[in-house]
């Protein structure tokens, strides 16, 4: 058994994530919105976002709504049958969870995100604060694939995988895989009675992968091989996963209940480890030196201003990782830039006000958001 209740584990989580699989959100035999259960869900969430938790949620179902509405043949669809598919239901969906939000005061705001959406840094730092500024105002973010415009070259192709991208993204503390399944089973419940649920993973072994079966529906494309996929990213970016049966009313409720689940749970904080990503994993592709007030301010753990920032050097884009250098030119810490090279040299020693009229466009106040940086 887990240490801590699933309770606990939910309530020490501030910003979290909920992907809701395709067949709990359309019903297999009219192909419609489940409605009541969709109304359960949006009240589970308003009663969560009213104890100050973060909500997102990653949905699936637009091509399973929208395979019915365009009367599309049944079995497996062409690539671009699922593209027709989901540009129909994508609409519907959309719509079933602003009726349903709307009913708890929630606003709700779509975002359809492509694998190259998140494998660009620039698009990534912009979805990401799109995310931010949305949580910011309280919206619920709608997250699923753009599948109308992604090809399977550059797709995800399972909202298991992409929910658990935009986890890391926006650096969530929990991410809650709402199933059909309870969790991880040693081997298939179905086949074997002797199939024991596993309710505590912190590291995705090659057994851990062994017990997952390959079942793959017609609607949906995950399974729990893309489920043990996100529970890997998940834990590399420090942040807790769980797979829960989601298929009846209230299911963040039963869940936090006390239902049984699968938790992935990692072993450090999601702070710690995004900074050793920033620090260890990229190259550094230039370099900024900061006055003395900068670095007093960093080290206290401000974000970076233009107006701190002495000199620019290297090459580099709006998303790169550059060294930071104090006065006498030691190196201080590493971030991911919020301008390019260019653009960090004009508004190099300005206030951050004067950015729009330098540059020409209202860019972002920091030039490294705290977030994005690490001090030594
Ligand atoms: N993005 C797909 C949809 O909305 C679902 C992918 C999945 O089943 O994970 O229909």
């Amino acid at each position: 058994m887990t240490q801590k209740s699933n309770f606990e584990l939910i309530k020490s989580s501030k910003r979290l994530v909920v992907k809701v699989g395709s067949k709990l959100l359309v019903d297999e035999t009219d192909g419609k919105i489940r409605e009541s259960w969709l109304n359960s869900l949006c009240e589970d969430i308003a009663r969560w976002k009213a104890t100050a938790q973060e909500l997102i949620i990653v949905s699936s179902g637009a091509i399973a709504l929208g395979r019915r509405y365009l009367n599309l043949r049944s079995g497996d669809l062409k690539l671009e049958e699922k593209q027709a598919a989901a540009a129909a239901g994508m609409v519907r969906l959309a719509h079933a969870y602003h009726e349903s939000l709307s009913k708890y005061n929630l606003s709700v705001a779509q975002i359809l995100l492509t694998l190259n959406d998140s494998e660009d840094r620039r698009r990534y730092l912009n979805a990401r604060s799109t995310i931010n500024t949305l949580l910011s105002v309280s919206a619920v973010p709608l997250i699923n694939e753009n599948d109308t415009i992604a090809t399977d070259e550059i797709r995800f192709g399972d909202n298991d995988r992409l929910a658990a991208r935009v986890a890391t993204m926006v650096s969530a503390d929990l991410l809650i895989l709402l199933s059909n399944i309870d969790g991880l089973y040693t081997s298939d419940p179905k086949e074997e009675n002797a199939a024991q649920l596993v309710p505590l993973i912190t590291e995705v072994t090659p057994e851990i992968e062994a017990m997952a079966g390959d079942i793959v529906s017609v609607d949906s494309s995950g399974g729990m091989p893309t489920k043990l996929a996100a529970a890997k990213q998940c834990l590399s970016a420090a942040c807790k996963m769980v797979i829960s049966e989601g298929m009846d009313e209230y299911p963040l409720k039963r869940l936090e209940d006390g239902a049984n689940c699968s938790w992935f749970l990692p072993s450090s904080n999601p702070q710690t480890s995004r900074k050793l990503w920033i620090a260890g994993s990229l190259q550094s592709c230039g370099s900024i030196k900061v006055d003395a007030g900068a670095t007093a301010a960093l080290k206290d753990g401000s974000s970076l201003l233009p107006a701190g920032v002495l000199e620019v050097s290297g090459s580099f884009q709006r998303g790169d990782a550059i060294t930071i250098l104090d006065e006498k030119g030691i190196e201080i810490g590493r971030g991911l830039s919020a301008y390019s090279y260019a653009d960090a040299s004009k508004i190099k020693g300005h206030k951050t006000d004067e950015i729009a009229s330098l540059l020409g466009f209202i860019g972002r106040l920091e030039m490294i958001h705290r977030d994005d940086l690490v001090i030594f």
